[in-house]
């Protein structure tokens, strides 16, 4: 029985997480789960889990779920410090980090320095602060398993192989609802057209992240972090079907590759079970009907998300938590249309270019800049 606590059990990651715990109730324990404000549906989770902590965005939620919880031992918890609480709960074994945000790097630090595996979907976190959680993670002996299907996939190619041998790490992309239009045509495109993805049914946020590419860019700093390699060694390729979830290619030039349908419970899966694999219920390739997988470069041209995550992750240091905080506070704004989809490389560009690099932020300069920006931002869009 592993005991496990979800950092965003209502969001995307975080209710498929509960589906593949509710089909195997014999193997996992939840302890903790936390949520924004969504509060009716963490109350069917805390009464379908019986969690002993849950965990929400504000004081006010928290006591409004108070009294809907009344008659249940649970203990409820609100903000950063309930996240930090939730983080340390002696009997977590594990956590799942699909929280959207840089609001994530707390959380996840306390937890690896009390000894918990971090189920990792949360990439802002590793984006910004890999520098920091990376070795914290060597130093307390704590796993970082990916839950991001394309990092998945490149964990599963590695299995068993020495990270020595890699060459080159091959990311997919299926290229977004946009896929093959030019610069003048993302003008005018809508909210509702952005957030139209061909083949993952996603949380909004990353959902206009891979419109604008910025969500693949984030994937290669992510990748950068994980598996230690060169950013020289990632390449991205389009692959619109979603079949690929990626790739790695060995110093002999063997390319071994992870396919399957687009189903996050399999990367969730992996991540909870690792190094075992499960049955998952669920539709499967069939390659009598499978007609063709086809490959493209991407078009940075259109999609500057791609070069100016490149360019943060060169940069390096603190430019990555720009990149990061400039993009968040954009989509955020794209998201209420108080902006145009065009608006958002705008924001990340212009941030980028008036930040001084600190070359090894610690957490609070971590935290200082993306503060800074969000002012910046603020100040004028
Ligand atoms: P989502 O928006 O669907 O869910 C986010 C969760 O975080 C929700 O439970 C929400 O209540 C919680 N949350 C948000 N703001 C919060 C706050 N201020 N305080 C406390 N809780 C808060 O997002 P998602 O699509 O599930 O993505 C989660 C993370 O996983 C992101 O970092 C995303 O990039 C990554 N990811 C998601 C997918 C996917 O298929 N959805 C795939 C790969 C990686
Ligand atoms: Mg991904």
């Amino acid at each position: 029985m592993k005991m496990i606590g979800i950092l965003g059990s209502t969001g995307s990651i975080g209710t498929q997480t509960l589906d593949v715990v509710r089909n195997h109730p014999d193997d996992f324990c939840v302890t903790a789960l936390s949520a924004g404000s969504n509060i009716a549906l963490l109350e069917e989770q805390i009464r379908e889990f019986s969690p002993k902590l849950a965990v929400v965005g504000s004081e006010k939620l928290a006591k409004e779920l108070k009294s809907r919880v009344k008659d249940l031992n649970v203990k409820i918890c609100s903000g950063m410090e309930g996240l930090l609480e939730m983080a340390v709960q002696p009997e977590m074994e594990i956590i799942v980090t699909a929280i959207v945000g840089m609001i994530g790097i707390r959380p996840t630090m306390e937890a690896i320095r009390a000894g918990k595996d971090i189920a990792l979907a949360n990439k802002e976190t590793l984006v910004t602060a890999g520098h920091l959680i990376m070795p914290l993670a060597e130093e307390h002996h704590v796993q970082i398993l990916p839950v991001d299907s394309e990092h998945s996939a490149i964990f599963q190619c590695l299995h068993g192989e020495s990270r020595k041998a890699v060459h080159k790490l091959l990311i997919t992309a299926s290229g977004g609802p946009f896929r093959g239009r030019k610069r003048a045509e993302l003008a005018d495109v809508t909210l509702a057209d952005a957030l139209k993805h061909p083949n993952w049914s996603m949380g909004q946020k990353i959902t206009i992240d891979s419109a604008t590419l910025v969500n693949k860019g984030l994937e290669v700093m992510e990748a950068k972090w994980l598996f230690g390699v060169a950013l020289e060694q990632i390449q991205v390729v389009v692959q619109p079907q979603s079949i690929i979830h990626s790739m790695v290619e060995f110093e002999d030039g063997a390319v071994m590759a992870q396919l399957g349908t687009p189903d996050m419970r399999l990367p969730i899966q992996y991540a909870l079970y690792y190094p075992e694999r499960k049955y998952l219920p669920g539709e499967r390739l069939d390659f009598r009907t499978l007609s063709q997988i086809t490959f493209e470069q991407p078009d940075t041209e259109t999609f500057e998300g791609l070069p100016l995550a490149l360019r943060a992750a060169r940069d390096g240091g603190s430019m990555p938590t720009v990149f990061n905080a400039a993009n968040e506070r954009a989509v955020a704004k794209f998201l209420r249309k108080e902006i145009r989809f065009l608006d958002i490389y705008e924001i990340i560009r212009t941030s980028m270019e008036r930040h001084r690099v600190i070359a090894h932020p610690d957490l609070e300069e971590v935290l200082q800049t993306e503060q800074e920006t969000y002012e910046w931002i603020e100040s004028r869009w």
